[in-house]
């Protein structure tokens, strides 16, 4: 087994994981805060970019906006997603508000549905071989099948 690197959501940190020890109990060694918080943290396009650069897990990315009503009623299940999936995947969130260059960066036109949220995510799984992008109808999809 090799280390993993595991980006911080909070500072951005990238954190090696040893094998030997329990990801779940690893700290940041920047900020202390624990690397898997069961909590998808909201990230800044700075923290996006590097989760998909450099993490070695695989990222699960809701994108999101406050004013939509369907991705609030997500948002218990990705909670609950992250206490499932979490070390073995990454999950985080994007305001595609408060972070709209991200958003069209990812072809997201707008929030419209998580149909349209499992399109992109597969475009973007082809272009990108490093980090698994996975939408929120995958997430809703993982929940329920845990
Ligand atoms: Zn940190």
């Amino acid at each position: 087994m090799t280390e993993n690197l595991v980006v911080c959501s909070k500072c951005g940190t990238i954190n090696r994981l040893p094998p030997s020890r329990p990801a779940i109990d690893a700290k940041c060694g920047k900020c202390k805060a624990k690397v898997f918080a069961a909590h998808p943290e909201d990230v800044d396009a700075e923290i996006f970019d590097r989760q998909i650069a450099r993490s070695t897990i695989p990222v699960l990315v809701d994108v999101w906006a406050p004013w939509c009503g369907p991705c609030r009623m997500m948002a218990p299940a990705y909670e609950s997603a992250a206490r499932e999936l979490e070390p073995q995947v990454r999950l985080i969130k994007l305001n595609s508000d408060a972070e709209q260059a991200v958003a069209s960066r990812l072809g997201i036109q707008g929030i419209v549905g998580a149909r349209c949220a499992s399109l992109w995510a597969l475009r973007i799984c082809r272009t990108n071989r490093q980090a698994l992008y996975l939408a929120t109808a995958f997430a809703r999809h993982v929940v329920r099948s845990l």
